[in-house]
C-alpha cells in the first residue's frame, strides 16, 4: 500500500484541456474522492493514475516511485468501473480468480485469496453462480471482490455505484466505507454525486474544468467553501446565493443590510459581492442576534422528517430548513450572521 502524488499533471485531447495542471497528494490508507460535474476531468485523472492514459505534462508518484511511464499492468493497482466488467461466461469464483491466475499465483494461494475477498464483500455463497444469476448489487460486489483479491497498492473506483437503484446505492455505499476502513487500502474514488463524496471520503478534491478547486475533509469543504462554485456544488438543498453592495453599514442585499465585522470587507467598499447562506442557517424561529427579515412562503417541500421552505424576500427566494410547516403565508425568517459566506463577484473566490 502506498500514497499517490500528482505533480502538475496536464492532459489535452486536441483543444480540450481535460486535466489542467493538477497537483494532488493522496495519503497512504486514505479514502480520497474526486468530485465534480460531468466533463470536469475526474475520469481522465483516474485513468492517468491507473496508467491507462499518459499525461502530456507532469508526473505521477506511488510513494517515492515515479510511475508516470509505467504501464498499468506493472502498477499493482485495481480498478472498479461503473459497468463492473464481470465476465458473463465465467462463474463468480473464476471471475475473482482470473486476475490472480494471470499474475501467476499458485492454486492454493488463489483459492485462499478468492475466499477471503468473497468473505469481505459477503458473497461466499454465490461463488458457483454465473453473473446473470446475480442481482446488480451482487454483481457490483463481485467486481469489488475481484479488485481486492490481488491486494492492490491502490484501489481506483470510477462511479462504481451508479448502476444501482437509489436504495441499494445507499446500502452499498455504507458497505464500501466499512470495507475501506477494514482494509485500509489507499482508495481513489470518482463521483459526480456530492452526497456520496461527503459520506465516503476522508478527503475530497472538488474539480471543475480540469482544475482542482479545493481539497479537504468533507466538513471543511462544506463549511468553508473556497469559491462560489464549490459552495453551490456541495450541499443539498443548495446554498442560498445572492448579490449585495458593500456599504459602511454592511452589505446591502436589497431586502436587508447584513452587518459584517468592522473592516472585514473594507477593500470591497462600494463594490458588489456574492453572499451565501446554507438553508439550515436560515431559520423560521427567532434566535438572539439573528438577522430578521420578512417574506412570503412561495412553496413548501416535504422531505419526510423536515421541510424545505422557499420564502420570497424582496427579489430573492431564500431556502430555509424547518422542522415545522409554516402556518401562514407571511413569515419571518432569521439568518444566522455567523454563517454568512462572502465571495468576490469577479473571481468568485471566498473573501471570508
Ligand atoms: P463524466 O462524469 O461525464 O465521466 P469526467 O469528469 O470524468 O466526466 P472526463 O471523462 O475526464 O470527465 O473528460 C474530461 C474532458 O475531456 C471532457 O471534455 C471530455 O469530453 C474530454 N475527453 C475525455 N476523454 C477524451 C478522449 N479520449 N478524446 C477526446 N476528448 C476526451
Amino acid at each position: 500500500m502506498v500514497g499517490v502524488r500528482l505533480e502538475h499533471v496536464t492532459k489535452r485531447y486536441g483543444k480540450v484541456v481535460a486535466v489542467d495542471d493538477v497537483s494532488l497528494e493522496v495519503k497512504e490508507g486514505e479514502f480520497f474522492v474526486l468530485l465534480g460535474p460531468s466533463g470536469c476531468g475526474k475520469t481522465t485523472t483516474l485513468r492517468i493514475i491507473a496508467g491507462l492514459e499518459e499525461p502530456d505534462e507532469g508526473r505521477v508518484f506511488f510513494g517515492e516511485e515515479d510511475v508516470t511511464r509505467l504501464p498499468p499492468g506493472k502498477r499493482k493497482i485495481s480498478m472498479v468501473f461503473q459497468s463492473y466488467a464481470v465476465w458473463p461466461h465465467m462463474k463468480v469464483y473464476d471471475n475473482i480468480a482470473l486476475p490472480l491466475k494471470v499474475q501467476g499465483y499458485p492454486p492454493e494461494e488463489i483459492e485462499r485469496r478468492v475466499r477471503e475477498a468473497a468473505r469481505l464483500v459477503q458473497i461466499e455463497d454465490l461463488l458457483d453462480r454465473y453473473p446473470q444469476q446475480l442481482s446488480g448489487g451482487q454483481r457490483q460486489r463481485v467486481a469489488v471482490a475481484r479488485a481486492l483479491a490481488v491486494t492492490p497498492r491502490v484501489l481506483l473506483m470510477d462511479e462504481p455505484l451508479s448502476n444501482l437503484d437509489a436504495l441499494l446505492r445507499v446500502q452499498a455505499r455504507a458497505e464500501l466505507k466499512r470495507l475501506q476502513r477494514d482494509t485500509r487500502l489507499t482508495t481513489i474514488y470518482v463521483t459526480h454525486d456530492q452526497v456520496e463524496a461527503m459520506v465516503l471520503a476522508d478527503r475530497v478534491a472538488v474539480m471543475n474544468r480540469g482544475r482542482v478547486l479545493q481539497v479537504g475533509p468533507p466538513e471543511e469543504i462544506y463549511s468553508k467553501p473556497s469559491s462560489r462554485f464549490v459552495a453551490h456544488f456541495i450541499g443539498s438543498p443548495p446554498i442560498n446565493l445572492f448579490e449585495g453592495t458593500v456599504t459602511p453599514r454592511g452589505v446591502d442585499v436589497g431586502f436587508v443590510v447584513l452587518p459584517v465585522g468592522a473592516g472585514s470587507l473594507e477593500e470591497y467598499s462600494g463594490k458588489r459581492v456574492i453572499v451565501g447562506i446554507r438553508p439550515e442557517d436560515v431559520h423560521l424561529t427567532a434566535s438572539p442576534g439573528f438577522i430578521e427579515v420578512e417574506g412570503s412562503v412561495w412553496v413548501t417541500e416535504n422531505l419526510g422528517g423536515e421541510y424545505v421552505v422557499l420564502v420570497s424576500v424582496g427579489d430573492v427566494i431564500l431556502r430555509a430548513r424547518s422542522r415545522e410547516k409554516p402556518e401562514s403565508e407571511r413569515v419571518k425568517v432569521y439568518l444566522d450572521p455567523s454563517k454568512l459566506h462572502f465571495f468576490d463577484k469577479e473571481t468568485e473566490a471566498r473573501i471570508f
